[in-house]
């Protein structure tokens, strides 16, 4: 493709015009369609909203395991056999304290992340004096994903300060049968109703590798957009976690990744494009490239998955040349993080030993 068709498609993203179907088809399929133009094209659609401003999130699953759904990809559902920690939710000053090291290691959005459909009356209320603690001490966002709520729960949750309410899409009405049968997609638009009309900011974003064809792809980032106050979309790539019913679907390559990601930026050019799990797995050595479309990270890990450590994931960002949006310093947190290293020997140069330099040598 010749130069002109790049520019176009950032042209038309800015422009606030929705690419053609076909073409987003062919943005994640089409060998005609090069990577590193569509990535700088991706990338002026994001420089103009976000610049070079990257925002961390830190996940703590502050309960963990037995839920009634059967959520395919989901560790914690009823359908998988994973082996994880399953626990109550964490005490108050457990949440606090994690809020604090959140905010220390430069996290712009501290996200508290419930297993289950949905959260009894007195769990919300519980819920306003956390979010106003946390605040109080903290100049820290905060996010909850609590699964299914009322508009009435809601306005609750908004009104004790709530900045975002995180309630995935997960993949397209039409795949979603596939993916969850214990509950309807209508079921979780409704949730995003009820926060929109709580005048709640969403976040809600996808899972990328569940078996869905490019079209599903395409009608969650549609989706997505059609609400129209869904400020940030995390874009998950499938985790192949042991024991889920949903394992490997899709052969997932860093390219097609990328290709996502872009796509979601042209098609939701205001948002919060958030790299999410999969990122180390599927994304590998080309991680740095996905800051171009993308304007958010993960720090360290997932629900029930390790990630990058912060070392490598601050230093990746420092590295590509973007900054983070905190009112922490970049350089200072990496330099923290080095000293911590070094101190605990992680960083320490391994010198080769004999078996290294000589591996054809067999020791009898
Ligand atoms: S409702 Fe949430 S915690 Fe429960 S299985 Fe689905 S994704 Fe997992």
């Amino acid at each position: 493709m010749k130069k002109q068709f790049y520019d176009q498609l950032a042209e038309k993203s800015l422009d606030g015009e929705l690419l053609l179907r076909p073409q987003c088809i062919e943005i994640l399929t089409s060998k005609d369609i090069e990577l590193l133009p569509l990535v700088d094209a991706a990338f002026t659609v994001r420089k103009k909203h976000w610049g070079r401003d990257v925002t961390i999130h830190i996940i703590n699953n502050v309960q963990n395991g037995q839920c009634s759904e059967d959520c395919q990809y989901c560790a914690q559902s009823r359908s998988s056999k994973a082996e994880i920690d399953i626990y109550p939710m964490k005490s108050d000053d457990e949440i606090i304290k994690e809020a604090e090291a959140a905010y220390k290691s430069g996290a712009f959005r501290y996200c508290m992340v419930f297993s289950g459909k949905g959260q009894a009356e007195s769990r919300i209320e519980h819920l306003v004096g956390l979010i106003k603690e946390i605040k109080a001490r903290y100049p820290i966002e905060v996010c909850v994903s609590p699964g299914f709520v009322t508009e009435s729960q809601a306005k609750i949750l908004k009104n004790a300060g709530l900045n975002r309410l995180n309630h995935n899409i997960n993949t397209s009405e039409k795949y979603y049968p596939k993916i969850c049968t214990s509950h309807p997609f209508a079921k979780r638009v409704e949730t995003l109703n009820a926060a929109k009309n709580a005048d709640l900011d969403i976040c809600s974003g996808v899972i990328v590798g569940m078996g869905e064809g490019e079209e599903d792809v395409v009608d969650a980032a549609l989706t997505l957009r059609s609400f129209k106050n869904v400020k940030s979309i995390p874009v998950n790539f499938l985790l192949p976690i042991e024991g889920n019913a949903i394992v490997k679907a899709n052969r997932l390559t860093p390219e097609y990744c990328l290709r996502v990601l872009c796509l979601y930026r042209f098609l939701n050019p205001e948002a919060e494009i958030r790299i999410a799990a999969g990122r180390e797995y599927h994304l590998r050595d080309l991680q740095a490239l996905a800051l171009y479309p993308a304007s958010s990270l993960f720090m360290d890990g997932y629900l029930n998955a390790k990630g990058s450590s912060r070392t490598k994931t601050l230093q990746m960002i420092k590295d590509a040349g973007f900054t983070i949006k905190s009112d922490q310093s970049l350089d200072a947190l990496i330099e923290n993080e080095h000293n911590i290293n070094v101190a605990s020997k992680n960083e320490k140069i391994q010198m080769k030993r004999f078996d290294d330099l000589h591996p054809s040598f067999k020791k009898i």
